[in-house]
């Protein structure tokens, strides 16, 4: 089913959370953006475009700044984020570089996507991009924004830029292999969810257990995003990012991961 998805797909979102791309004192793995940036290349040579949705400003501020770790001010994790989106642009463009493929910035707030005359702007910089054969990267512009108008997560902003970007799917990669129906870090027996139809229905009968059990973005915040994507007719799946290979394991159907498909 994943493989198929991935090859009948022409415009995919691909969503990547911090823990995939970094280590936890703000390192970014330049080996894994590379391996990846190789295997956007093959899909941009099927004829496929991607946008990219990159979280890990935040912690790749904190590689940079790392007296301000523990800083809880606002303003000053706004500056982190700040100096760290420079990081983690440098990241993704050496990467990029040697296969000559430029990359393109796009920092987004909540108030984006509520705007018409904005979303139609965004639309157009995305198409003109994905048509030159340029990988946008987005995230959220975090110095512009405090909790209370945020977006706030990475999945849901992944989610706003499929549907704004008419996309055909969305894969986000996080650290768990996809939904199960409990949390498998607490429960061994836990059951892998391959597929889902009825996301209602499915959240009624999982166990999601205590807020973020699953991951670093939380499976809640992935849900919703499904939710979102699904709605629109665009499916979703959320499978394991640490494999650096996983987008063409998953095109051989050699990862799991769980698909949301529209009904
Ligand atoms: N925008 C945040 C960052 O780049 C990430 C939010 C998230 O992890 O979902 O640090």
């Amino acid at each position: 089913m994943i493989s198929e998805l991935i090859n009948d797909a022409r415009k995919i979102v691909i969503k990547f959370g911090s823990n995939t791309l970094a280590d936890k004192n703000g390192r970014i793995n330049r080996d894994y953006l590379g391996e990846f940036a190789k295997q956007t290349q093959a899909l941009l040579n099927k004829g496929k475009q991607v946008v990219i949705v990159s979280s890990g400003a935040m912690i790749a501020g904190v590689g940079t700044m790392d007296k301000w770790a523990r800083k809880q001010d606002i303003h000053y994790k706004q500056a982190l984020s700040a100096v760290g989106q420079v990081e983690l642009m440098e990241a993704w463009r050496k990467s990029f570089q040697p296969l000559d493929i430029h990359i393109a910035q796009l920092l987004l707030t909540k108030d984006d996507f509520s705007d018409s005359i904005r979303t139609l702007h965004i639309r157009n910089t995305l198409f003109t991009l994905v048509d030159e054969g340029i990988v946008p990267i987005i995230n959220e512009n975090d110095s512009v924004c405090v909790d209370e108008i945020k977006i706030g997560d990475n999945d849901n902003l992944a989610a706003l830029s499929a549907i704004l970007w008419s996309a055909d799917l969305v894969i986000l990669f996080s650290d768990i292999d996809g939904l199960y129906d409990k949390n498998p870090k607490e429960f061994p027996d836990a059951a892998h969810i391959a597929e889902v139809r009825n996301l209602d229905e499915v959240k009624a009968s999982v166990n999601l257990g205590k807020a973020n059990a699953f991951g670093t973005g939380g499976i809640a915040t992935k849900l919703e995003a499904a939710q979102r994507v699904v709605s629109y007719g665009i499916p979703l799946i959320i499978t394991n990012g640490a494999n650096p290979r996983a987008v063409d394991e998953l095109s051989k159907d050699a990862q799991k991961g769980t698909a949301f498909l529209p009904q």
